[in-house]
């Protein structure tokens, strides 16, 4: 039987992405700008509607670090984050020199709970400092609970750094994410739903503030026919090789989605007469997921005592990658230090939590192959 590895999820070519890599090559663009970069731009801002404006950057790491200084972020600073997430939305508020204040997950969506993170403000500002930002996470692709978190932050006036990086094509009510924050972000990281080989882009309500973030990606440059610069600049705009890649990749994204969502059936199915193993699955008709990854939840008090861990080993001795959820910021030793609120939430979802292959790319066989694993597993169940 063929043993390949099954990846949880891997890059998904379309088949159009070389011509625009070559077209780079034939037309000289070896450099962080071109036609690849702006017809990139182009693609992101209509498929997101909305009309935003799009910049194509490195990373969606870099898209956040400059999101946050555009919101005004800087040193000694509060910024709230979901803790519940993966910690490239942490670092960009540490390389500021401000603070991450912890917030923990609701259970509907596993992201940020807008009643925590009201208490959390309030308490904040009992405490002497009003947090400058939030930064809310539609992890896994799950949009996160947009109206409850914007009425939270319009209450106390803070506004939203969107952590779009795992919900491109995901949409709330018909409207996409990655447009609903104050800014919002975007990666093309070699396993998320499309891929630039690596990049990201922020997204932002005005063409002004987007031109501002270019402004901070290419070094803060001043206007002058030598280098002149009144601020601190980073380099961080995306390759023009690399938004090649990514322009073959809008072609197919909406295709690539649908595969993604029909894993996710798959699984429903797989584990609909598994007692104790719960598929997540988005709470209601408004909320439109990606399924990016489809995630499981394992109760070992019903499953006669098979975690997460049990499943994880026995398609790891398969060759087939599967991952505990996100281990939770405020349980990591770098960031333990931080304050937190919550009720632990966050921990027992990663107590319990696994990322399932989801790539679009998975094919017939490797679903078998992955049925079976979680067939054997669970026959010992027998009710
Ligand atoms: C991947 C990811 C990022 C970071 O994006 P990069 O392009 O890898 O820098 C940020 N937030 C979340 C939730 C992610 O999954």
């Amino acid at each position: 039987m063929n043993n390949s590895k099954i990846w949880l999820s891997s890059p998904h070519l379309g088949g159009t992405e070389y011509a625009f890599v070559q077209d780079a090559f034939s037309s000289n663009w070896i450099a962080p700008l071109g036609p690849n970069v702006d017809g990139f731009e182009l693609d992101l801002e209509k498929y997101l509607g909305e009309s935003v404006s799009v910049g194509a950057l490195s990373a969606g790491t870099a898209a956040i670090h400059l999101g946050l200084i555009l919101l005004g972020v800087s040193k000694n600073d509060e910024v709230l984050v979901q803790t519940h997430t993966h910690n490239a939305s942490v670092n960009p508020i540490i390389y500021l020199g401000a603070t991450p204040i912890f917030i923990d997950s609701e259970l509907d969506t596993f992201n940020l709970c807008p009643e925590i993170l009201e208490q959390a403000i309030v308490d904040r500002i009992k405490k002497g400092k009003k947090p400058k930002a939030i930064i809310a996470v539609h992890l896994y692709g799950m949009p996160y609970k947009i109206e409850a978190i914007r009425s939270v932050a319009d209450k106390y006036e803070i506004p939203i750094l969107e952590d779009s990086a795992e919900a491109l094509g995901s949409n709330f009510k018909g409207q996409k994410c990655g447009t609903f924050g104050d800014i919002g972000i975007l990666s093309f990281n070699g396993n998320k739903i499309i891929t630039t080989s690596g990049g990201g882009a922020i997204v932002t309500k005005t063409k002004a503030l987007k031109e501002k973030a270019l402004f901070f990606a290419t070094q803060a440059r001043d206007v002058a026919p030598h280098f002149q610069h009144s601020e601190i600049g980073y380099n961080y705009r995306l390759s023009n090789i690399c938004a090649g890649i990514g322009r073959g990749q809008m072609q197919v994204v909406d295709a690539h989605i649908e595969k993604r969502r029909a894993i996710h059936d798959f699984y429903v199915i797989l584990f609909k007469n598994i007692e104790g193993v719960n598929v997540s699955e988005v709470p209601n008709a408004d909320y439109y997921s990606n399924y990016w990854l489809t995630t499981i939840q394992i109760d070992p008090k019903i499953t006669r005592g098979i975690t997460r861990e049990t499943l994880r080993l026995a398609l790891d001795s398969e060759n087939i990658e599967s991952r505990p959820f996100w281990k939770p910021m405020h349980m990591q030793p770098v960031f333990e230090k931080f304050p937190y609120y919550g009720t632990q939430i966050a921990a027992s979802l990663f107590e319990n939590g696994l990322c399932l292959p989801s790539g679009s790319n998975l094919t017939e066989e490797e679903k078998n192959r992955i049925s079976f694993v979680v067939k054997k597993i669970f026959s010992k169940q027998s009710v």
